[in-house]
């Protein structure tokens, strides 16, 4: 078994930063987590100087579309591959494919192609690790499809969901609470131990409520494309009703994301999440498409034939009528960085969003998620910037990562 061990650099904890780390990893494995002088280096080990660096858990994206030209809902495992490779780059060594609004046949044949990779995900050529996929699209609120193809969205099915569960290979379902089939949907992903989250929804507190009961307890990229008081009242009239922003804020085992580029949200808004719902109830996602990593022009969200069309100017995405957003075009690095730099977050609670948080949301935190023994050796090196030096996934340096790339 190969041992590396992390020397001199300072270690981003949970819950704390830990100077002259010492980190022992035995293959794919964590050993050890101490400070220089209470660890002993194993004879034959390999060591890698962190002096002056830190390190940090690899990332984990609970909401990502593509990269690099690829779309996962591409539906091939050249595309799926591609979109990781995009990411891990990045510093994302854990993520959940997203898919899209899309036909039947395009969403199975995402979940088909990320299941294949992640079955033969132990070859020469790192990837992120993919403990199943999150099927955002379809289900989406018609008012609410933002830029996804409005013909690919629809009301749930038993018909429909149950071949996508029966891949088993879903861990995250989105649906819109106040669609007719909700219900039965969250129950059936409920039954398959799903992360389950409300998004693309104008649902009210009630329906909130109600989903919750069913086991609902996230929602998607908090302020877009979901409810406000104001979009409520087009619904129900007077008086007022609460949204599904005041259910997240007030109900305590709710979490969310955001999505952290600078362009999404302000600044004030971003401090605003961070300062009500804390480093345990927000993840940051990248909530990325294919233009990460691509000049400016005009790409297909979703499928490669027919998926709606965005913009990138290469710093977001813009629906073509040039005064929407089409989710972003950076990596969770980025997502990082800017909370770090433009809140109250410091170096410890900013990645923990994107990290321990969509770890323990999820349930794969006893796999992943921070540097403790036993998880998985997923490492990066980072400058007091926080900026990517260097990958390593599941123990092995990702050779076209960081600042040597
Ligand atoms: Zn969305
Ligand atoms: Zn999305």
């Amino acid at each position: 078994m190969n041992t590396t061990v992390f020397v001199g650099g300072t270690a981003i904890l949970a819950d704390r930063l830990l100077p002259d780390a010492r980190i022992v990893c035995e293959g794919e494995t964590i050993q050890s987590v101490g400070s220089g002088h209470d660890v002993d280096l194993p004879t034959g080990a390999k060591v890698v100087d962190c002096q002056g660096q830190l390190v940090a858990p690899g990332y984990i994206d609970l909401h990502v579309h593509g990269g690099l030209g690829a779309d996962f809902m591409d539906g091939t495992e050249e595309a799926v591959r591609t979109v990781c490779r995009a990411h891990l780059r990045h510093g994302t060594t854990t993520l959940f494919p997203t898919s899209t609004t899309g036909s039947q046949a395009q969403i199975m044949a995402m979940i088909h192609a990320c299941q294949a990779v992640s079955a033969t995900n132990n070859n020469d050529t790192p990837l992120p690790t993919l403990p199943g996929i999150h099927l955002y699209g379809p289900f989406f609120a018609e008012d609410k499809v933002g830029c996804h193809s409005v013909e690919g969205r629809r009301a749930p099915t038993a018909e429909e969901f149950r071949h996508y569960f029966a891949y088993d290979f879903v861990r995250i379902a989105t649906c819109a609470a106040e669609l007719p089939g909700a219900a039965e949907f969250y129950q059936a992903a409920r039954q398959h131990n799903c992360f389950i989250t409300c998004g693309h929804s104008n649902a009210s507190w009630t329906e909130m409520q109600r989903a919750f009961e069913l086991g609902m307890r996230h929602v998607d990229h908090f302020w877009c494309a979901m409810s406000s008081i104001t979009s409520l009242r087009q619904r129900f009239g007077a008086p007022m009703q609460a949204s599904m922003a005041e259910f997240v804020l007030m109900q305590e085992e709710m979490s969310t994301e955001v999505i952290a580029d600078g362009w999404h949200l302000s600044d004030q808004l971003l401090e605003f999440a961070f300062r009500m719902l804390g480093p345990s109830r927000l993840c940051l996602v990248t909530d990325c498409n294919r233009a990460l990593d691509m000049p400016p022009g005009q790409y297909r969200f979703g499928n490669i034939h027919d998926g709606s069309w965005l913009r990138s100017d290469g710093r977001v995405g813009w629906a073509p009528d040039g005064n929407s957003l089409a989710s972003s075009v950076v990596g969770i690095d980025f997502m990082v960085r800017h909370m770090f730099q433009h809140t109250s977050a410091n170096a410890v609670q900013a990645v923990r969003m994107a990290s321990l948080t969509p770890a323990e949301r999820t349930g794969i935190a006893d796999q992943t998620g921070s540097l403790a023994p036993g998880k998985r050796a997923d490492l990066l090196l980072l400058n007091s910037e926080l900026e990517v030096q260097a990958v390593y996934c599941c123990g092995r340096r990702v050779p076209d990562a960081g600042q040597d790339s």
